[in-house]
C-alpha cells in the first residue's frame, strides 16, 4: 500500500520536473538569443563596418595607388621602419643606419625589452612611405600615441602632442588625438613620427593612424566627437537624475545611487578616452592626473556595478564576492592614488584579470536569474549583455597582450577599442527603463492602497456600529452565562451539604451549624439541645433483609424525622451509618425530652418490620439527649459528648428509649 503511494508520488514529481525542464529550455533559448543579439550588436559597432581587405604596409612601404580616397579611409597598419633610441628629423636618414621593421599598431615593449626596461621607457622614430596615384589634399587621423610625439609628412611638421625628449625630465606626455591635413605628392610620400615615453608601461603607436580625404577624415572625427558628446551628456543626465532620485528616497532602495554613480564614472571616462575631448577644453591638463582619473573610473566602476546588481537582485549574489570586489577596488584605488602612472599601469593587468573574474561571476548569476524567470530579468539581461560584451572587448583591446603578442585571433575579433561607453549607454537605457518601471509599479501599488483605504474609511462608521452591536450581544450572552453558572454553583454547594441517600443534611453541614448555633445561643444565653439517634440492631436488619432494604429503611427513617421537626431552626443531619443527629436551638430539658420521645414514637409508628430485633417487631431507635445554656467554659464538643453518653445509656438500658443527661 505504502509502496504504491510512493510510486504515485514520484510520478507526479517526474511530471513537474518535465514541465520545469521545458520552461528551462525555453528560457535558455531566450538567454542565448539575447547573448547572440548583444554580441552581434557589439561586434557590428565595434569592428567597423568595412570588411574588405585593405592594403598593408610591407617593409615600410604602402601602395595606395588602387585606393579611391573619396570613398575609403585606410588604416596605416603593417610594417613601419623603426629606429630605436633615435630621434630622427626629416632628411636625417642616412643609408648607413640599420633599418628595423615593426608591426603597427603595437607597443614597442616587445622589440626593445632586451635593450631597455620592462616599463617601455625610451624613444624612437617611425617612418612609412606611402604611394599615391595623384597629387591631392589628404588628412591623417592620429590617435593618442604613447606618450608624446611629433609628426612630419614630406618634411612638414603637421602634428604634435606633448614634448618629445630623450629622458623623463626632458619630455612631457600628452594624449591629444587629432586630425591634420597635408598636400600629398604623386608617388612617394613620407610619414615620420618621433615618439618618446617615460611615463606609461607601454610605449609606441598602440592604435591605428587613419589616412583619407579631407572630407572623410573630418567626417570621421566629427562623428566620433558627436557620438562621445551624446554619450557623455546622456550619461551625465541619467547619472545625476538617478542620484537625485536616490537622495529623495534614500531609505528605500540604493540601486539608483549605484547606478547614478556608475553612469557618472563612465561619463568622466568618455571625456578622457577616445577623442579625449577634455584636452581640447583644457590643453594644459596634467597627463598624470588625467591618467589617474581614467584608471580610477575603471577601478571604482567594477565594485559599483556589482553593488548595483546586488541591490536589484539581492538574493542571488554572494556577499563575500561583493566584499572581495570592494577590497580589490580599494587596494587598487590606493595604488593609483599613491604611485605614478609608470607603476600603476604595470599593476593594471592584475585588475584586468580580476575584472574578468567578476564579469564571469556576474554572467553566471544572470544565467541563474534568467532560469528562475525573475521579474525584469530580460530587460536587465539585455543591458548587462551589452555592457559586459563591450567591457570584454575593451579590456582585450587595451590589454598589452593585444600589442605585445601576435594573437591574430584576438586582433581579428577585436578591432576597435573604447566601445564600453556605447555598451554602457545601452545598459543605462535598459536600467533607466527598469528603475522607471519599478517606480511606476510602486506608485501604482500606492494608488491602489490609497483607494482601498478611502473605501475602508467610508465604511468605517458602519463597521464600528456593527462591531459594537456584536460586542453588546456577546456581552449579554456572557452575563446570562454568568447567572446560570452562579445558580449551578449554588446547587452544587447545596449538594455538598446534603446526604445523598436520605436527602437530609450531612455531617459537614452539622459541623458548620453547631458552631454558629452554639455562638448564637451563647450570645443570647439561650439553651441548646442535641439529640443523638441510633437505629437498634440495624446490623441484624441488614443481615436479614439485605443491604438494599437497609437503605430503604434509612430513607424512611430520615423522611419521618424530617417531617416531624416543624420549627425552622431545628436541624436534622445524618451523622453517619444508621445514626442521625438533631440540633434544637432554644430547647431546654423538658422540650428536648418531649421532642425526643415524639421522634422515637414516630419511628416505631412507621412499623417497618424487623423480625430479628429482640426489642420489638418493628424498627426502633434509641435516643441520647442533652441540653445546656452555653458558657465561656464549655464547648459544643461537650454537648456532643453528653448526648453520646446518654445514647450509650439508652442502649444499655434495653434500647427503644430516650435518655437525658
Ligand atoms: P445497636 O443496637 O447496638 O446499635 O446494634 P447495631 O447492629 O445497630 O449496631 P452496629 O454499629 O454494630 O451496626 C451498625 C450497622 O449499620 C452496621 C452496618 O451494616 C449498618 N449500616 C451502616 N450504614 C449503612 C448504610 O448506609 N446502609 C445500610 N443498608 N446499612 C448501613
Ligand atoms: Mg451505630
Ligand atoms: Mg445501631
Amino acid at each position: 500500500m505504502i509502496l504504491k503511494k510512493a510510486k504515485g508520488n514520484s510520478g507526479i514529481i517526474r511530471k513537474e520536473e518535465g514541465t520545469k525542464t521545458g520552461s528551462l529550455q525555453r528560457h535558455l533559448k531566450q538567454l542565448i538569443a539575447v547573448i547572440i543579439v548583444g554580441m552581434l550588436t557589439i561586434f557590428w559597432l565595434g569592428t567597423g563596418r568595412n570588411f574588405e581587405p585593405y592594403p598593408k604596409a610591407e617593409t615600410g612601404i604602402m601602395d595606395l595607388t588602387q585606393l579611391e580616397f573619396e570613398n575609403d579611409v585606410v588604416s596605416l597598419d603593417g610594417q613601419w621602419e623603426f629606429f630605436w633610441n633615435r630621434l630622427l628629423n626629416p632628411g636625417e636618414l642616412k643609408t648607413d643606419i640599420v633599418i628595423e621593421y615593426v608591426d603597427i599598431p603595437s607597443s614597442w615593449n616587445k622589440y626593445v625589452s632586451n635593450k631597455s626596461t620592462y616599463y617601455g621607457d625610451g624613444y624612437a622614430t617611425y617612418r612609412l612611405i606611402f604611394i599615391t596615384e595623384e597629387e591631392q589634399r589628404l588628412a591623417l587621423k592620429i590617435p593618442r600615441l604613447r606618450t608624446a610625439y611629433k609628426l612630419w609628412v614630406n618634411g612638414e611638421l603637421i602634428a604634435s602632442a606633448g614634448t618629445v625628449g630623450k629622458a623623463r625630465e626632458a619630455m612631457k606626455p600628452q594624449y591629444l588625438p587629432q586630425i591634420s591635413f597635408f598636400e600629398a605628392q604623386q608617388g612617394e610620400n613620407e610619414i615620420l613620427i618621433q615618439v618618446s615615453n617615460f611615463y606609461h608601461r607601454s610605449g609606441g603607436i598602440l592604435e591605428s593612424l587613419k589616412l583619407g580625404s579631407e572630407d572623410q577624415i573630418f567626417e570621421l572625427k566629427l562623428k566620433s566627437m558627436a557620438m562621445e558628446f551624446i554619450l557623455f551628456g546622456s550619461l551625465m543626465c541619467i547619472g545625476t537624475y538617478h542620484l537625485t532620485l536616490f537622495f529623495f528616497r534614500r531609505k528605500k532602495d540604493s540601486s539608483p545611487m549605484y547606478f547614478g554613480l556608475f553612469c557618472i564614472l563612465i561619463g568622466i571616462r568618455i571625456m578622457l578616452s577616445g577623442e579625449c575631448f577634455l584636452f581640447y577644453l583644457f590643453p594644459e591638463f596634467s597627463w598624470e592626473i588625467a591618467h589617474k582619473i581614467l584608471t580610477l573610473t575603471y577601478y571604482l566602476g567594477v565594485p559599483i556595478a556589482l553593488m548595483f546588481f546586488i541591490a536589484i537582485f539581492p538574493e542571488y549574489f554572494n556577499i563575500r564576492m561583493i566584499k572581495a570586489a570592494q577590497m580589490m577596488g580599494g587596494v587598487f584605488v590606493l595604488i593609483v592614488l599613491f604611485t605614478p602612472a609608470k607603476i600603476f599601469t604595470v599593476t593594471n593587468i592584475v585588475y584586468q584579470i580580476w575584472s574578468f573574474g567578476v564579469i564571469f561571476y556576474i554572467i553566471s548569476v544572470f544565467i541563474k536569474i534568467f532560469i528562475h524567470r525573475e521579474k525584469d530579468s530580460l530587460l536587465i539581461g539585455l543591458g548587462a549583455t551589452a555592457l559586459l560584451m563591450s567591457s570584454i572587448n575593451d579590456i582585450i583591446f587595451f590589454t598589452p597582450w593585444m600589442h605585445d603578442n601576435e594573437l591574430v585571433f584576438l586582433r581579428a575579433l577585436v578591432r576597435t577599442g573604447n566601445i564600453t561607453p556605447l555598451g554602457l549607454f545601452i545598459f543605462a537605457c535598459t536600467n533607466s527603463l527598469l528603475i522607471a518601471k519599478r517606480f511606476s509599479d510602486a506608485l501604482e501599488q500606492e494608488e491602489l492602497m490609497t483607494a482601498k483605504l478611502t473605501e475602508m474609511n467610508a465604511h468605517l462608521d458602519e463597521l464600528v456600529f456593527q462591531r459594537t452591536k456584536d460586542l453588546e450581544e456577546s456581552n449579554q450572552k456572557i452575563e446570562y452565562q454568568n447567572i446560570e453558572l452562579e445558580r449551578k454553583n449554588q446547587v452544587l454547594q447545596r449538594f455538598s451539604f446534603k446526604d445523598p441517600l436520605t436527602g437530609v443534611w450531612n455531617r459537614r453541614k452539622y459541623a458548620q451549624m453547631i458552631k454558629s448555633e452554639w455562638r448564637r445561643c451563647l450570645r443570647e444565653q439561650k439553651p441548646i439541645a442535641l439529640l443523638l439517634l441510633d437505629i437498634d440492631h440495624f446490623k441484624r436488619f441488614n443481615d436479614f433483609y439485605g443491604h438494599m432494604e437497609g437503605d430503604k429503611c434509612l430513607i424512611k427513617v430520615g423522611h419521618a424525622l424530617k417531617k416531624s421537626l416543624s420549627r425552622s431552626t431545628d436541624i436534622l443531619a445524618r451523622y453517619g451509618g444508621e445514626e442521625f443527629i438533631v440540633l434544637l436551638a432554644g430547647a431546654g430539658k423538658e422540650e428536648s425530652i418531649k421532642t425526643a420521645n415524639m421522634l422515637r414514637q414516630k419511628i416505631e409508628d412507621l412499623a417497618i418490620l424487623h423480625e430479628k430485633s429482640p426489642v420489638s417487631d418493628y424498627v426502633t431507635v434509641s435516643i441520647g439527649c442533652t441540653s445546656m445554656i452555653p458558657n465561656l467554659n464549655s464547648s459544643y464538643q461537650d454537648l456532643f459528648n453528653m448526648a453520646d453518653k446518654a445514647l450509650y445509656q439508652a442502649k444499655n438500658a434495653g434500647r427503644n428509649q430516650v435518655r437525658f443527661l
